[in-house]
């Protein structure tokens, strides 16, 4: 079956067509700039060139009109009508307490995920807007919402509940989520794949860390615990989010600097992070070039960034009682030697390291920890979209 997967915000929307027999990426891209002047698509075609067209979308809609044209195009297309389609994986990121695993698309879900709004005012409702332009698209094609938050759902209460009037639990529903869930689930999964363990004997940190960045340790193929809360503001340094601080810093600088509430999450969600503390840049390879010519500055923003990945595997060890494999993911976990070179080197206590020259790769499988290690330590390329569609699939 051919799965359209989307990833849909609030002026942006990714997509993958993917073959779930093959597993395989038939067309890839990205409409940026939805609603706004100077709209801009990409399309990129299994083993083709990359097709860029500025084209204005006035709404989601359009722009899904605009991916399906291009991948039923005569000449560059990949397949021949929408009818190929057998079904869309939609990406959607909060599911609250609703939605412990993905579920097929109907009036009554829609509802439901509309109710989490509140918990992701920038991105559930840009969701569903992706929801409701293909549907308009493609009346009858079967559709299924894979939650970002759904994984985490077996978190214990001692894990998601925070230390604050249990009230605003009750009433609001605050407490932590957790993201990047389709991720961790997969990348958990193959870890255990990889080196023939059984998932429901296994206990595993899995450190998703891109430009968003979280961690889970997950038991027996179970979240136990995961560093992101209500928000994904929480947990530890990212590329511009501040990760886990003192809440009364808010108070301290608004009152200082004369900002308000929203002012100042826009600093800690955009401004902060690794960007923040350097100066220099939200990119690790910018950061790299920048403390490999002596700024002092990016080396301290690089150093607190380990710091503070090596104390989450402490605590997720003490959590699981013990650990079996450490694994790296995602931009920065995939392909940043020196990272999982230091983060490594913080894990001694646990009778493991990081090889040298077998952490020499980017971006494939493999065994990066010295030999004769009592935890492995991986690196497992992530595939959200993979994952999305098989989800898909499995559902319809
Ligand atoms: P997102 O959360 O936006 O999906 P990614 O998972 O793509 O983020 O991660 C982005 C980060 O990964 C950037 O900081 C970038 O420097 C890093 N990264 C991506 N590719 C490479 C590479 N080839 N070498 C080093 N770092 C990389």
């Amino acid at each position: 079956m051919k799965v359209l997967v989307i990833n849909c915000g609030s002026s942006s929307l990714k997509y993958q067509l993917i073959d779930s027999d093959s597993e395989g990426v038939l067309a890839k891209g990205l409409c940026e700039r939805i609603g706004i002047d100077g709209g801009m698509i990409t399309y990129q075609p299994e083993g083709k060139e990359k097709i860029k067209k500025q084209v204005d979308m006035p709404d989601h809609t359009e722009a899904v009109k605009l991916v399906i044209d291009s991948l039923i195009d005569k000449e560059k297309g990949v397949i021949a009508s929408l009818d190929e389609i057998g079904a869309v994986g939609h990406r959607i990121v909060h599911g609250g307490e609703k939605f412990a695993s993905a579920t097929v698309i109907n009036d009554e879900v829609i509802k439901a995920i509309e109710e989490c709004n509140d918990l992701a005012p920038l991105h559930n409702p840009a969701n569903l807007i992706g929801i409701r332009s293909c549907q308009a698209i493609m009346p009858g094609v079967p559709m299924v919402a894979v939650f970002d938050t759904a994984f985490h759902q077996t978190m214990p209460k001692k894990a998601y509940l925070y230390g604050i009037p249990y009230e605003y639990y009750e009433k609001y529903k605050v407490r932590r989520y957790g993201f990047h869930g389709t991720s961790h689930e997969f990348v958990s999964k193959r870890a255990a794949e990889f080196l023939g363990k059984d998932i429901n004997n296994f206990r595993v940190i899995v450190c998703h860390l891109g430009n968003g960045a979280s961690i889970s340790a997950v038991c027996n193929g179970k979240c136990v615990d995961t560093s992101m809360g209500l928000t994904p503001l929480e947990g530890l340094i990212m590329g511009t989010r501040s990760g886990d601080l003192d809440p009364a810093i808010l108070q301290f600088i608004s009152n200082k600097e004369n900002l308000s509430i929203d002012e100042m999450l826009n600093v800690l969600n955009k401004k902060s992070g690794v960007l923040g503390l350097s100066g220099v840049s939200s990119d690790f390879r910018d950061l790299g070039e920048a403390a490999g010519s002596g700024n002092e500055q990016a080396k301290t923003t690089l150093e607190t960034y380990y710091y503070r990945v090596a104390k989450y595997i402490g605590s997720y060890v003490a959590a699981m009682n013990g650990v079996d494999a450490i694994v790296f993911t995602a931009g920065v976990g995939e392909n940043n030697i020196e990272a999982r070179q230091v983060i490594g080197d913080y894990l001694g206590y646990l009778g493991t390291g990081v090889d040298r020259n077998k952490n020499n790769i980017r971006g494939e499988e493999a065994v990066i920890s010295s030999d004769g290690s009592k935890v492995d330590i991986l690196v497992i390329p992530t595939n959200e979209e993979l994952a999305i569609a098989r989800e898909t699939v499995k559902l319809v």
